[in-house]
């Protein structure tokens, strides 16, 4: 592929380079450069090798830290020779580096995503029975566990997905829980890995699953299978630390605490900035989880390490960066374990054909959770601007309300005070004189546009309403528009000004660049990220096309506005992405099928009848016995759950009193699954009216982590909770005997995004309720349900007090799904329920 150099490199870069080519008498030099995070252009470069010694150690070790390397062919001709081929394959299938050859006077690019490690050689192919055999009696995995106990879904899941890797096909695989499935991708995984020497990526939704899979599972199979493989979870940029900018942050709060300005919230923070020097020294990884959610949340943005404001080998940390250390362990790794988002990143980069990725080449990707993997996706490409966020840029760049003296331009004009040249007079005149004012200006602009549109969004919407959806060509905001283009065309002139000002500090002394250099790239991000937030809410007065769904939140615990834009057809991105010839893409979860198939999952993440891959799709049981262990009743007296949810209804008035006899008769031990924070809400008030014996957990008061732990912790708790809590969560023995679901969870059909999806699929002639509704619903369903039984010895009791999954025809979509036999279905009154419950707790030493 070959571009124009301005399509690649930012003006400066091309200047870098042309000076360093024409310095080495136009022969050959290898720069190593590094991608912004928002222009994806290659923002910084540096020559780092002249003449043709590019294969040496020290030169890789330079090369393998940075995105891309670059470098010139005298002779005008961007073919790549073998040697360059040979740096190219390297480069990209260990570290994931791009690689570019350019012209002498850096007008063009070669792209070379050439990689012969994984095109050209002959794969060796797996062995499923070979694989298999590992559980056999005897066999490296059988013998280390001293109650072993084989589970032929697990068994079958390997010969799957060692054939899948083997033919380059997809799988979709519905293993029921406690098949023992993480196990079950990881050993063709690492096989297939350490055979063919190419790395494998396994992906998940929950960060619990990522830590099960890496710190039990792989460590696992590192003591049994003894081979020789290596492993890594990596996380995005932002979840480590940045030292550079920690120093920053930290010297910078020491220097004003010797100053009058010194406040007590400052105090607070240098005191969390000293414990959280004291990390620092001894944290191997610099994770930021690794810290209390207080002081992640204190530090906020200041010390997360961002591509966009990294020094790269200018940093005197570059030797311990956190970030550089990842990339370190990417290149020595086989199994490199991710989450969705880091996974739809890299796919995002391949997708807009960015030069360089954030993982190496890699032809086998396992996504487990792949229930939530659209949801994934769509959380990931949403767009999303907010008045908020609009005022933490404006007022990072410049704040006059804090004693006049907060935000980087301030900052700037100190230190260019010290330096006392010439230039930086004139930085500081065009600073005081034009930048200042139009700050100001812009900031006055700003909070006045957004009054006026919040009393707008406030009259349009009704009753308890947060959002509005804006479709089609609405004229709704157009009364507005022209207060809007006059602070987008300020923002614009805002940036220009900003960037001018900020090419004046390139002719200002080395250290002085040097010194200030996360400062200068700071001012730089938040002017543009500003100027794109402003940008966003353009959508407010712009044509909507059918497959986006676009629409402006209030949040009113913060009076925040936000405005959010989603491109609904995902289709084309996964196809060209994920399903690629030479690929193998095993998705994976408990919850896949409905009522015994995968349409609506394979629909969802574009594996049509359009892609030519073969797939397979299979539904392999879970190994415990549901009928022994488990009973679902369904009260029949009980009213429908029609309508919106209210005190007055039949139904509430029926389900509160249920769920507290329920309580009573297992004695706690319970999760009730909501589908709405106002169910939550009232169920408490209720309960505690009642005085319910047992302690209550409700979601929203707590962290999630704390919340299961302190239920388990209890063992008779009762927790209330919604939407998240319907899954991931994995409580073993009586500390969870009985789930009660209050309503099928259908998604309320007010959610802009759904909104979209529904007209999107009415308008190609189908039911959405049928096509969507039922579908999301059922998965939800399963994944609720699924909560209660986790290992072969756990017994308990489901109680579905939603009626309609008897009484509606859709309903059999619910009950065909679960993995339990019809005749389990017990259709009785409360009375009968409540008896039948407190005797299977009987029977079962309860
Ligand atoms: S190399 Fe970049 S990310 Fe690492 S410490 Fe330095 S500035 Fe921060």
């Amino acid at each position: 592929m070959e571009k124009r150099a301005e399509e690649v490199f930012t003006e400066e870069v091309i200047e870098i380079m042309r000076s360093a080519i024409a310095a080495n008498s136009n022969h050959e030099v290898f720069f190593t450069g590094y991608t912004g995070e928002e222009s994806k252009k290659v923002e910084d470069a540096e020559a780092v090798v002249y003449g043709n010694e590019s294969m040496t150690p020290v030169f890789l070790e330079k090369a393998l830290s940075c995105d891309v390397v670059i470098h010139n062919h005298p002779s005008g001709v961007l073919t790549p020779s073998d040697p360059d081929l040979q740096m190219a394959d390297t480069l990209m299938n260990q570290a994931g580096v791009g690689f570019l050859i350019i012209d002498n006077a850096v007008t063009r690019v070669k792209i070379v995503f050439y990689a012969p490690g994984i095109q050209g050689k002959e794969k060796k192919l797996l062995n499923p029975q070979e694989l298999v055999s590992l559980f056999e009696k005897g066999g490296k995995i059988a013998s280390k566990l001293s109650h072993f106990e084989r589970r032929t879904s697990q068994e079958s899941m390997i010969g799957i997905i060692a054939e899948a890797f083997n033919k380059n096909e997809a799988a979709v695989i519905e293993a029921g829980t406690g098949t023992g499935k993480s196990i079950a991708y990881l050993i063709p995984s690492i096989y297939w890995a350490v055979s063919n020497k190419e790395k494998v990526i396994v992906s998940t939704y929950t960060k619990n699953l990522q830590e099960q899979i890496y710190s039990k599972d792989l460590a696992f199979l590192k003591k049994c299978l003894e081979i020789d493989f290596s492993y890594a979870l990596v996380k995005g940029k932002s979840n480590y630390v940045c030292r550079k900018r920690f120093e920053e942050t930290y010297e910078g709060l020491k220097d004003l605490s010797e100053s009058g300005l010194f406040s007590m919230e400052d105090g607070e923070r240098l005191k969390v900035f000293e414990s959280l020097k004291t990390w620092i020294e001894k944290t191997e990884d610099g994770d930021i989880e690794e810290l209390s959610y207080e002081m992640s949340r204190v530090i906020g943005e200041d010390i997360r390490a961002s591509t966009d404001l990294c020094l790269h080998r200018k940093c005197p940390f570059f030797a311990s960066c956190f970030v550089n250390k990842v990339k370190q362990k990417i290149f020595t790794s086989d199994i490199i374990v991710v989450n969705h988002h880091y996974l739809l990143a890299e796919l995002s980069m391949e997708f807009e054909e960015i030069p360089h990725r954030i993982l190496p080449n890699f032809t086998k990707i396992i996504v487990d959770e792949a229930h939530n993997f659209k949801k994934a996706a769509y959380s990931y490409l949403e767009d999303e601007g907010s008045f908020l966020g609009i005022l933490k840029f404006s007022s990072r760049i410049y704040n006059s309300g804090r004693r006049g003296k907060a935000g980087e331009l301030n900052l700037l004009i100190r230190f260019l005070g010290e330096e006392g040249s010439k230039t930086a007079d004139t930085i500081l005149s065009k600073i005081k004189e034009e930048a200042i004012p139009f700050a100001e200006n812009l900031k006055k602009k700003i909070n006045s546009f957004f009054e006026i549109l919040k009393d707008k969004v406030n009259q349009t919407l009704k009753g308890s309403e947060s959002h509005i959806r804006l479709k089609g060509d609405s004229k709704n905001f157009e009364p507005l528009l022209t207060l809007y283009d006059n602070i987008k065309t300020t923002a614009d002139a805002y940036k220009t000004l900003i960037d001018e000002i900020l090419k004046y500090t390139r002719l200002l002394p080395e250290k002085f660049k040097t010194d200030n250099q996360i400062l200068i790239k700071s001012i730089d991000r938040n002017t543009r990220y500003l100027k794109d937030n402003i940008a966003l809410f353009q959508n407010l007065f712009i044509a909507i096309p059918d497959e986006a769904a676009v629409w402006i939140a209030l949040n009113r615990k913060n009076d925040n506005l936000s405005i959010h834009r989603l491109n609904l057809d995902k289709t084309v991105f996964f196809q060209q992405t994920l399903f690629k010839e030479e690929y193998s893409v095993i998705f994976t979860s408990a919850t896949l099928s409905v009522a015994g198939k995968f349409k609506q999952f394979s629909d969802e993440i574009g594996l049509d009848d359009t892609v030519e891959k073969k797939r397979v799709e299979k539904i392999l049981a879970s190994p415990f016995d549901y009928e022994k262990q488990v009973k679902i009743f369904i009260p029949t007296d009980i009213s429908s759950p029609f309508g919106s949810d209210s005190l007055q209804s039949p139904f509430i008035k029926n389900a509160f009193p249920m769920i507290k006899n329920l309580i009573d008769a297992s004695k706690g031990g319970v999760f009730v699954l909501c589908t709405s924070f106002w169910q939550v809400r009232e169920i408490k008030n209720f309960l505690e009216k009642q005085q319910l014996r047992y302690p209550l957990f409700i979601h929203g008061e707590e962290n999630r982590a704390k919340l299961v732990s302190d239920f388990k912790k209890a063992g008779n708790g009762v927790l209330l909770g919604t939407d998240s809590f319907w899954e991931g969560v994995d409580i073993q023995g009586e500390d969870l005997r009985m789930v009660i679901i209050l309503k099928l969870p259908f998604r309320p059909p007010s959610d802009p995004v759904a909104e979209t999806l529904y007209e999107l699929v009415e308008k190609r002639g189908e039911n959405p309720f049928i096509k969507i509704s039922i579908p999301e619903a059922v998965i939800k369903f399963k994944q609720g349900f699924g909560r209660l039984i986790r290992s072969k010895t756990d017994r308990g009791v489901v109680a579905v007090l939603d009626k309609r999954i008897i009484e509606k025809e859709y309903g059999k979509n619910f009950t065909a799904s679960l993995p339990v036999k019809k005749n389990q279905w017990e259709n009785l009154t409360r009375q009968a329920v409540l008896f039948e419950t407190e005797r299977f707790f009987l029977k079962n030493g309860l």
